[in-house]
């Protein structure tokens, strides 16, 4: 299993997240993503049929924002 959260200090704002995995990113009004299955608090298993959207969207975050663990996130943490 996968899990993901955004690290919102690092985030840009960009966008490409969200537009590359709109299943799993959203962004908020200021335009900074957030992982939209469990509110990017990183502890929502990544369905499997998301994985490889999830891989390419890490791929493709300019500021390596979007963290990646097989196990879920620590509470207000980006530590797996
Ligand atoms: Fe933020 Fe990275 Fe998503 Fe761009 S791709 S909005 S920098 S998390």
């Amino acid at each position: 299993a996968k899990y993901s959260i955004v690290d919102q200090d690092t985030c840009i704002a960009c966008g490409a997240c969200s537009e590359t995995a709109p299943d799993i990113f959203d962004h908020n009004d200021s335009g900074f993503s957030f992982v939209k299955l469990d509110d990017n608090q990183g502890t929502a298993e990544i369905p499997d049929d998301l994985e490889y959207d999830l891989e390419d969207a890490c791929d493709g975050c300019p500021t390596e924002s979007i963290k990646v663990a097989d196990t879920p996130f620590k509470k207000d943490s980006v530590e797996a």
